[in-house]
Order: C-alpha cells, then structure tokens, then sequence
C-alpha cells in the first residue's frame, strides 16, 4: 500500500493500471476510519484489481468552523486500518493540494438538496459536490462506494455523477451498526461516556418504529420516535423526517411511495448525530 500526497503522483501510479485495463474503486472518506469505513473499502477490493481510498476532512463541505476544528483526525490509525483492508493507494492530500485556488463552482441539486440535511446545514452538500467531483476528475474510478448512513448524500452524488455524465457506478453499502444498534459514526468517539451509553436509544426507536407499518399512522410513527427521545434531555432534536426514498420529499400515507425512509438528525450532548431506517424498500430489493 501506498500513501500519497500529491494528485501529480497518484495519477501517475493509476495511468499505469488503466493502460492495463485494471478496474478503479474509490472510497472517498474524511478518516478517523471505524468498521463502517472498513466495510466499504472491504467491498471495494473485492469488486476492482486497485482500491484508493481517500483521506482528507474537506473543509468546503462544513458550515460549521468548530465541526471544522473538532473533526477527529487519525492519520495513521487510519493508514493501517487500510493496509489490513487491502487498499492500495491511500490518498491524503492537504487542503492546498485539493483547493489550490477556492472553489467557486455552484452545484444546484433541487428539491433533494433542500431538505433535512441540506436545509439545517447551508452550503454543505455543494462543498461535498466540490469535493467528490475533484476526487472523481483525479481518479477517474470506475466505481465508487458511499454508505447509506449519510442516506441523502448518497442522492445528491447519483444526481451529480448523472448531471455531469460521469461513467462511474455508484455503490451504495449498508450501514454499519455497533452491537448495540448505533450507527459508527467518526463522530461517535466524540461522546462522553454517559453519552455513549445514551446514544442506542436513536437507533432502537427507529426499528421498533418499523413495526409500526402500515398499521399506525405516519404522524403517530413520527410521535413515537421523537417523543422517546425528547424524554431524555441528552438529546436535542434537529429534525427527523419520513421520505420518499427516491425525492427525499416527505409523506402523508405509508401508500403515497414504494420507498419510504426515516431520516434523524439529532444532537446527543454536543455530537451531532445522523442515522435512518427503511420503512418500505424498494420492490427491486
Ligand atoms: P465520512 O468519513 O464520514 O465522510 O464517511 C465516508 C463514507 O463512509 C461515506 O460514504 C459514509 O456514508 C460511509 N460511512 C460512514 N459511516 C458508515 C456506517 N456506519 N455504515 C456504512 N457506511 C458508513
């Protein structure tokens, strides 16, 4: 496994695996890498001859300076993580390297970047098109794997890599819980102990929540989950919306969509947690 720093070099090494008809996998990834990180990269070495993983906390895509500033960074845990997963070439490039003049593209994603996400945190999925379009043009990967814990960033990047007519397949992998049902999070290392052990509640509301359909009503599902967690003041509700799958646009009636998720942003102490649950999958599931 390689480490690399420059995009100069690492498009070197990757001119040399095309001119040989080698398939690409990228992981782009912001580190302080977890079993759910793993997971990917895991798919991603099975699925294509060479694996690069990226590494870098893109700061275009926080709107927040001291999320910026008290993102975890584990450069070298992360680098042998990686080499026990198989990548090949780990790419950690400085933010000078990414963004040697800022990036003033503007990314317009419609209806889905308005929602959930896109409306409690302004201008961050255009810094995550910034991003991952620049990791894209570098890489030129033939596929490209992205978890469904950030399940509408996952929409924003299919809406990208089809506006900009990338020939890349997006891979979308499961997400990847701890024994007890949260979801690994970067940012769960964050919590204090009291709040580790608060932190499962999310999750186990969620899927008890499933049960609900299609006997109890959207609302009363609604109620279910965000009174449980207004019990515990731990815990501070940003939003937590039921959507079609597709659109990201919420509904009235389990019938009103075939795809149907609940997404949740909440704060657990000062650590902003996100998390979802599937409510009806899609039929070709
Ligand atoms: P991040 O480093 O948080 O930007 O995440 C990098 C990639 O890993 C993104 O595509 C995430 O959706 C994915 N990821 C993060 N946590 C999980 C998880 N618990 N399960 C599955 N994928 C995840």
């Amino acid at each position: 496994m390689k480490i690399i720093h420059s995009i100069a070099e690492l498009k070197a090494h990757l001119g040399e695996h095309k001119v040989q008809s080698q398939q690409i996998g990228l992981v782009p990834t912001m580190g302080a890498l977890h079993e759910g990180h793993i997971r990917l990269v895991e798919r991603c070495v099975q699925e294509n001859a060479v694996c690069v993983v990226s590494v870098f906390v893109n700061p275009t895509q926080f709107n927040d300076k001291n999320d910026l500033l008290s993102y975890p960074r584990t450069p070298e845990q992360d680098a042998e993580m990686l080499r026990k997963a198989g990548c090949k070439y780990v790419f950690m490039p400085s933010a000078e390297e990414m963004y040697p003049e800022p990036d003033t593209r503007l990314f317009d994603f419609g209806p889905l970047e308005r929602v959930m996400e896109g409306s409690f945190r302004p201008g961050h999925f255009n810094g995550v098109a910034q991003i991952v379009s620049k990791l894209f043009d570098v890489v030129m990967p033939d596929r490209a794997y992205f978890g469904e814990k950030d399940f509408q960033q996952l929409a924003i990047i299919r809406q990208m890599n089809k506006d900009l007519h990338y020939p890349i397949e997006i891979v979308a992998c499961p997400i990847v819980r701890e024994k007890d049902g949260l979801a690994m999070s970067s940012r769960n290392r964050r919590l204090s102990s009291e709040e580790r052990e608060k932190a499962p509640l999310i999750a186990e509301l969620l899927f008890k929540s499933a049960t609900f359909v299609p006997v109890k009503s959207i609302q009363d599902t609604i109620s279910f989950v965000t009174q449980g967690l207004a019990k515990d003041p731990t815990f501070r509700l940003e939003y937590f919306e039921i959507v079609d799958g597709d659109t990201l646009q919420t509904v009235e009636n389990w019938e009103d969509s075939s795809y149907i998720v609940g997404c949740i942003a909440i704060f657990c102490g000062p650590v902003r947690l996100i998390d979802n649950v599937v409510y009806k999958y899609k039929k070709s599931c």
